[in-house]
């Protein structure tokens, strides 16, 4: 069985957005959702998303 993976816009980190939705680590932005690893990096990203979308921002832990 396969799953489609997401990344972690915030650590780069392969997520199952299946996972993500089940404990709420998901974020709507500009009609995009994303799918986080974690309440630390979700809310990183709910609190200031552009950072995250800089040509010259590279995902890391
Ligand atoms: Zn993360």
């Amino acid at each position: 069985m396969t799953h489609e993976m997401a990344s972690d816009p915030v650590c780069g980190m392969q997520v199952e957005p299946e996972q993500a939705k089940a404990k709420e680590l998901t974020a709507d932005h500009n009609g995009e959702t994303y799918y986080f690893c974690g309440k630390g990096c979700m809310l990183d990203f709910k609190d200031d998303p552009e950072p995250y979308f800089a040509p010259g921002y590279t995902p890391s832990m």
